[in-house]
């Protein structure tokens, strides 16, 4: 039996129009996921996925090519959807999409954009560790060796600036529209002797289970089920969890010991991060403990939190928001109002470097470091200790209005 790939998240950012739709599709269908046999030949071939964007678009979905999966060599690649697609930054934050490397892709003839920048905060923000850079539209600035060096320049400078290393960042000259150096070298570019996109999507690293790390359970669902009793599901975050371990379940504090753990029907000793178990808790009923709750070993139980200060950037929001403004956070599977206490500083959301002390508003686009009181109990940790549980998006009137993480606690 041939070996299962190992699995990729994998996210396309960048400014509107850049071309990532483009490059979505043409990977599409040079991997197979889309049929050539109904194409004509030539450029006309691409205009078929061309059209399907443009129709899915014009609905108001980015692209239904989010979530499309195909593979390479060594991997299979999940597309998570796309900024542009209404729930993109909520689904990342909260896990349901995760990515585990993000392609960002700037057009060579506009360079670094106001979103360019925008994504590449909101990546580092998320935890996305692995880039690959795409310089598209290649075919706009005539294949120019001398404009890809200088936005390898731009862009190497833009993510060194929120901690990115560019040194260890493949930058791919390609054109989505023409086929340049998606799946074959292209020969308009003889200069360039690095991978072929594909290539360099299999230069990722698989994303590495946090199996050290405190162990953390958000509940998603509680079931009761006969013979077996209280049935919490969730996806393990971090750590380990085994049959006989002792857990509490945060806010409400309950504990028990675990009896069994179950996946996909069947039963398991011990669950690691990724695994989307069912376990049951001796003494612990259905009653007790609900959605947004963790669950966590006694010996290092879920933080609480009475307050917490949060690096946040606001992605969109049609006014002013102050002291006092009480939306909902959304963070792993809880979603608790929680008023903002304090506005501590504006922040340059590409530098980090303070911009203001104390401002009196917050508007798209600007990053802050604000203090944040919950309405009821919270399970929150800091970015450092749980990367997977200190991160939120922020929703009011149905959007994602800001996406954040929390930097620090001050516990219950
Ligand atoms: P998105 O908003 O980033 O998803 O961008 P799209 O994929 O929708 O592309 C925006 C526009 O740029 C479309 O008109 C594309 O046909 C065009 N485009 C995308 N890639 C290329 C390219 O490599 N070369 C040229 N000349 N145009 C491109």
């Amino acid at each position: 039996m041939a070996k299962e790939k190992e699995h990729i998240n994998l996210a396309f950012i960048g400014h509107v129009d850049h071309g990532k739709s483009t490059l979505v599709g043409h990977l599409l269908l040079k991997t197979g996921v889309i049929s050539e046999q109904k194409l004509g030949e030539g450029e006309d071939k691409f205009r078929y996925v061309m059209d399907k964007l443009r129709e899915e678009r014009e609905r108001g979905v980015t692209i239904d090519l989010a979530h499309a999966k195909f593979e390479t060599d060594k991997y299979e690649f999940t597309i998570v959807d796309c900024p542009g697609h209404r729930d993109f930054v909520k689904n990342m934050i909260t896990g349901a999409s995760q990515a585990d490397a993000a392609v960002l892709v700037v057009a060579a003839d506009d360079g670094v954009m106001p979103q360019t920048k925008e994504h590449v905060f909101l990546a580092r923000t998320l935890g996305i560790n692995q880039l690959i850079v795409a310089i598209n539209k290649m075919d706009l600035v005539d294949y120019d060796e001398g404009r890809f060096k200088e936005l390898k320049k731009e862009v190497s400078d833009l993510l060194k600036i929120v901690g990115y290393k560019p040194d260890e960042i493949p930058f791919v000259p390609l054109s989505a529209f023409k086929g340049d150096n998606i799946t074959e070298k292209s020969e308009n570019m003889g200069w360039y002797d690095g991978p072929t996109f594909l290539e360099s999507l299999d230069t990722l690293k698989p994303p590495e289970k946090p199996i050290d790390l405190p162990l953390r359970i958000p509940v998603q669902d509680v079931y009761s089920i006969t013979g077996v009793g209280t049935v919490p599901v969730g996806r393990v975050e971090t750590g380990v969890l085994k049959v006989g371990d002792t857990v509490v379940f945060e806010p409400p504090g309950v504990s028990g010991e675990v009896k069994s753990i179950e996946m996909h029907h069947e039963a398991m000793e011990k669950a690691e991060p990724g695994d989307n178990i069912g376990f049951n808790v001796r003494g612990v009923g259905k009653d007790d403990i609900r959605r947004g709750d963790v669950a966590g070993h006694t010996d290092s139980p879920p933080t609480v939190a009475k307050e917490f200060t949060a690096q946040i950037v606001v992605l969109q929001h049609p006014g002013a928001i102050t002291v006092g403004y009480t939306p909902v956070f959304h963070c792993h599977t809880a979603q608790v109002a929680c008023t903002l206490t304090e506005l501590k500083q504006k922040i340059n959301p590409a530098t980090g470097e303070v911009q203001e002390e104390n401002p009196d508003f917050l508007k798209t686009g600007d990053a802050a470091v604000v203090k944040v009181k919950p309405t009821k109990p919270l399970v929150i940790e800091k970015i450092k200790d749980i990367p997977q549980l200190g991160r939120f998006a922020i929703r009011d009137m149905g959007q994602t209005v800001a996406a954040g993480m929390c930097i620090d606690v001050v516990p219950r």
